[in-house]
């Protein structure tokens, strides 16, 4: 039992029900109380690996208790999907600085990483936990989560999807590629709303424990494929410890040495992975969380105050653009406990804002967390900026991150 609520430190789960539920009953995150440390002998054993032997190493210690067999199946079944022979390759782009490639699956968003694993892992579990006749999966997005989650779902045996995304909010290619999709256990809805009323959506549904007491007796599962899931998290981590190797083997730094992670945020999953691999281990020195015009993590990380109550903006960034970013509350937790967990949640779900008491700021600073924001017009100048300096053409998020990466470091909070 090495999963636990972020809002309940007592409730215990293991990594199959982490999974299978999404999240926990009481509303929490299910989390790694304990994270496993990797040592410089495992990250030389990573240098020999191929992507999927990596992951497989690594997601072994971020999903105990499924079978190592099972999950090097996973992971050969998953990756082989992807265009690239490294599936996440690591380009160069100027001294220091290098862009991780995570759009070489099917639908090109970097969720395919995650999302072409998750079936398989809800697939064993729900088969493990014996009563579940089909685990129904539902999924807000902003527009990349739902496509690469109807793709990675689509005619899996014993799961269903339903996605909903803001009627609006997601780009054509977007849209075209959800109500295309084929399978005949996928379902798309748009919503009146924005993505956090979607968000919010399908998590009261998740958390109305009548409603799936009712299902379960018929043997019918609820789950997320959000990035609140556990087994959506964990995959990314292995893409910053196969960072590392890439830069080992290729002579950029030696074994050691320290990187900073750049990232562009919108739920803040993907950067939270980042944090994981630091904590486990991987010398990691700063996280810097980029945002677009949406920038309500920004205003967290520089004055300690998290307010959703302002409008949301529709950038060239869609997959960005969100107020709630459901995974800091991992963060949180990991940093200050259940307790100030608990306390900071219900104050956002009544108020929609709350304050990190100074301990926890000085404790966020000291991870060695950093963020900035650059809007629409500083991000396509990035565009150009890197076509003309290097002939690289990066996409509308990675080029927040570009313009984040480049800023001077702050000096710490107060
Ligand atoms: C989903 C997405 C993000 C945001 O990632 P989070 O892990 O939710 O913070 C950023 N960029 C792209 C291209 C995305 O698809």
């Amino acid at each position: 039992m090495n999963y636990v609520s972020t809002r309940d430190r007592a409730r215990f789960a293991d990594a199959q029900e982490a999974v299978l539920k999404g999240t926990a009953p009481d509303g929490g995150l299910f989390t790694m109380d304990i994270l496993p440390l990797f040592w410089q002998d495992d990250i030389n054993k990573l240098c020999t690996m191929s992507y999927q032997q990596a992951a497989a190493f690594i997601l072994k210690r971020y999903l105990v208790g499924y079978p190592e067999q099972e999950l090097e199946e996973y992971c050969k079944l998953a990756y082989s999907t992807f265009s690239h022979p490294d599936v996440a390759p690591l380009v160069k782009l100027s001294r220091n600085l290098y862009s991780l490639e995570l759009f070489h699956g099917k639908t090109c968003a970097f969720k395919d990483v995650a999302l072409q694993l998750l079936p398989h892992l809800m697939v064993s579990a729900a088969k493990r936990e014996g009563k579940i006749r089909e685990t129904v999966i539902l999924t807000a997005t902003s527009g990349d989560t739902g496509k690469a989650s109807l793709e990675a779902f689509a005619d899996v045996d014993g799961t269903r999807i339903g996605v909903f995304y803001p009627d609006g909010g997601v780009s054509d290619v977007q849209r075209l590629q959800m109500t295309t999709q084929s399978g005949g256990n996928v379902n798309v809805f748009a919503i009146e709303g924005n993505f956090d009323d979607a968000q919010s959506g399908v998590k009261a549904i998740f958390a109305d424990t009548a409603l799936r007491e009712r299902l379960m007796e018929s043997g019918i599962a609820l789950s997320s494929a959000n990035s609140i899931n556990w087994g959506r998290l964990a995959p990314q981590i292995v893409y910053y410890f196969w960072s590392y190797t890439r830069l080992l083997n290729s002579g950029e730094i030696k074994m050691g040495d320290k990187i900073d992670v750049c990232v562009p945020t919108g739920n803040f999953g993907n950067i939270l992975a980042a944090y994981i691999a630091k904590k486990s281990g991987l010398p990691i020195e700063r996280l810097i969380c980029a945002s677009n015009a949406n920038n309500v993590l920004t205003d967290f990380f520089n004055t300690g105050i998290y307010d959703r109550n302002r409008d949301l903006l529709k950038t060239d960034s869609p997959s960005m653009d969100i107020l709630v970013s459901s995974n800091l509350e991992r963060l949180i937790f990991m940093l200050a406990g259940d307790d100030v967990t608990r306390e900071l949640m219900a104050q956002l779900s009544k108020t929609g804002r709350y304050e990190a008491p100074a301990d926890l700021r000085k404790k966020i600073v000291d991870a060695g967390f950093g963020a900035f924001c650059a809007d629409d017009e500083e991000a396509s100048g990035q565009i150009k900026k890197t076509w003309e300096a290097v002939g690289y053409l990066c996409d509308t998020h990675t080029a927040v991150a570009l313009c984040a990466a480049q800023k001077p470091a702050q000096p710490p909070a107060p």
